[in-house]
């Protein structure tokens, strides 16, 4: 059985905090985390093309509250982290901090749990290019069994579906020359707005 963030449900009561990456909170009624990158997160990670180092979805830091209602427990709070994103334009590689709303139900069940997730769908589907579409609706509800509710997939997918569709290193990205390639922003060079060298090199003109 692999490491996994699971909350016994006898200690949320009617409810909980859970903290991650932050200096645990003085209330009395919270858990903390040290670190959020489980066996089983990490390995998802490694699987899909999302990052490939470890560090690149370091520093992921969440403030998170269960709480009890009726039969089902409410997962809510605000996930932050800083994914290593490739420019869609330039294809300059950038971290941007990303701060994320989640909310979720889990619903006790006796059946397996994972087993309607959109992740092991995701992660047994044998057909590489085909892409499971995640959207927030499918999300909204998770099944739990044993007593434990396991936070890892929950996280996962948050993580998944904040990461920008078109990632730009910045707003106004020129992007690349179609011509010789040279990158046609400005860069900064030890506190230095530096042109780039581009009309010596290369002929292409945009106008
Ligand atoms: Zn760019
Ligand atoms: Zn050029």
């Amino acid at each position: 059985m692999k490491k996994s963030i699971a909350i016994n449900i006898a200690k949320i009561g009617q409810n909980l905090n859970i903290t991650f990456g932050r200096p645990p909170s003085n209330n009395l009624n919270s858990i903390h985390f040290n670190d959020i990158l489980t066996e089983w997160t990490q390995e998802f990670l490694k699987s899909t093309s999302l990052t490939t180092l470890e560090e690149q979805c370091a520093n992921i830091k969440a403030q998170l509250k269960i709480s009890k209602e009726h039969n089902m427990y409410r997962v809510e709070g605000e996930i932050e982290f800083s994914p290593l994103l490739e420019c869609v334009r330039s294809l300059t590689l950038f971290r941007e901090k990303i701060t994320t709303q989640v909310n979720a139900f889990f619903v006790q069940d006796t059946s397996s749990a994972y087993k309607n997730s959109n992740i092991s769908r995701y992660l047994n589907n044998s057909e590489p290019n085909d892409e499971v579409e995640l959207s927030e609706s499918d999300l909204e509800t998770y099944s739990f069994s044993n007593n434990f509710i396991e936070l890892d997939e929950f996280i996962i997918d948050s993580l998944y579906l904040a990461l920008p569709e078109l990632p730009l290193c910045r707003e106004d990205c020129k992007g690349l020359c179609p011509s010789c390639g040279t990158e046609l922003n400005e860069v900064q060079i030890e506190g230095q707005l530096i042109r780039p060298n581009h009309a010596q090199k290369c002929t292409y003109s945009s106008h």
